[in-house]
């Protein structure tokens, strides 16, 4: 791996990834990931389910120009001006089924997790966890490309509550899966000693049974990036095995998100903070608005590049081939950040893919 310093914008699964991922380098080889921005993510959308409910209500993706979460709210604006609007309760048939297992709302291993509830109309809510999260964004009110005050109480009360919905809402789920003998991994208390010890038995076989065929996988593609053989592929939304594994490998097993998470990294205590372990909560402006969170998120990448404390940013944007279908690259270069600001409201392995794309 080349010394390369790598910022990662990730929903807080990939987030988590990215975090399993370097811990245990000694077992996956690591990443160049330095900085981990997360974003608020109360579900995702598979993009074949939304397209098909889309079509079934007359709309076809290119028809959209902008998808928005908002006040409980699905929006879809399109280019002829009309829009079309479902309640979040309604979005069920597109969602995907991992995220009702999920109970992280703001990204709780992230540097800094940013999201718009909480903050009013071109603003964006900052939560800021650790001192290098507080280096950047000090850096960014300092040089100007984002504006920041304390976030007031009114939105901090209505972030908790909407990340408490979620907590209480998947726990429930996650109680009925584990009743009917459908793992829930992530979510059993283990300490760093059990971690390991069972994560140093288990391979892909074990990845397949307690992750992808109980419908957990969040398609991250941290397994796949992992893999000192590339023996994992993403196939038809779902990682597969192409070779026999190494004996004696298990990074696949100690990346995943979904696998068990150590109390090292998620304290037991975890689903009582909805909000995390944080250093301050702010709301932030950025000096130029772009897309939903993509203003602020595109600005600290834009400070990252231009002062040198990353060589690369993980971005998304959008597949030329496919309208709305988010791809994910790196790059180097401002105007890509720029030009790829906005949210995608779609899930592809897009976490791991442009570290796959060209492994460093
Ligand atoms: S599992 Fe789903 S809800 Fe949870 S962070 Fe990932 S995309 Fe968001
Ligand atoms: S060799 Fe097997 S166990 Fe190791 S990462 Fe690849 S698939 Fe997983
Ligand atoms: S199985 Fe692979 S792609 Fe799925 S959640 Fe685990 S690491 Fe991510």
């Amino acid at each position: 791996m080349s010394n390369k310093k790598v910022a990662m914008v990730g929903t807080p699964c990939q987030i988590l990834a990215a975090t399993k991922v370097n811990r245990y380098a000694d077992f996956t080889g690591g990443s160049p990931i330095d900085v981990k921005i997360g974003l608020f993510c109360m579900e995702n959308f598979s993009y074949s389910y939304l397209e098909r409910f889309l079509k079934e209500n007359d709309i076809e993706l290119y028809e959209v120009k902008e998808f928005r979460i908002e006040k409980g709210y699905f929006i879809a604006y399109l280019i002829d001006g009309n829009i079309f609007k479902i309640p979040i309760a309604e979005t069920e048939p597109f969602t995907r089924k991992n995220c009702h297992v999920c109970t992280d709302y703001t990204s709780d291993v992230s540097d800094i997790a940013v999201g718009s509830v909480g903050t009013g109309k071109n603003h964006s809510t900052v939560i800021v966890r650790t001192e290098k999260g507080k280096e950047i964004i000090d850096n960014c009110i300092k040089n100007g490309s984002i504006e920041a005050k304390p976030l007031d109480e009114k939105g901090e009360k209505l972030l908790r509550n909407i990340a408490n919905k979620k907590i209480k809402r998947n726990t429930k789920i996650i109680n009925k899966r584990e009743a009917v003998a459908r793992p829930v991994l992530s979510k059993r208390a283990v300490n760093e000693e059990e971690f390991v010890d069972e994560c140093s038995i288990c391979q892909f076989n074990n990845l397949q049974d307690d992750v992808i065929s109980v419908g957990s996988c969040v398609l991250c593609g941290a397994c796949e990036y992992v893999c000192p053989i590339d023996a994992i592929k993403i196939n038809h939304r779902k990682p597969v095995i192409t070779k026999d594994c190494e004996e004696d490998c298990h990074a696949c097993y100690f990346a995943c998100p979904r696998t068990f998470v150590s109390e090292e990294i998620y304290p037991n205590d975890i689903d009582e903070k909805p909000l995390g372990e944080y250093i301050e909560l702010l709301d932030v402006k950025a000096d130029s608005i772009i897309g939903q969170d993509g203003g602020v998120v595109s600005a600290i990448l834009i400070n990252l590049l231009e002062n040198n404390v990353v060589d690369e940013v993980s971005i998304v944007a959008e597949d030329k081939d496919a309208p709305w279908r988010p791809v994910s690259y790196l790059t180097s270069r401002v105007q890509d950040v720029v030009s790829a600001a906005g949210t995608k409201y779609s899930t592809v392995p897009i976490g791991f893919k442009s570290l796959n794309s060209k492994k460093q």
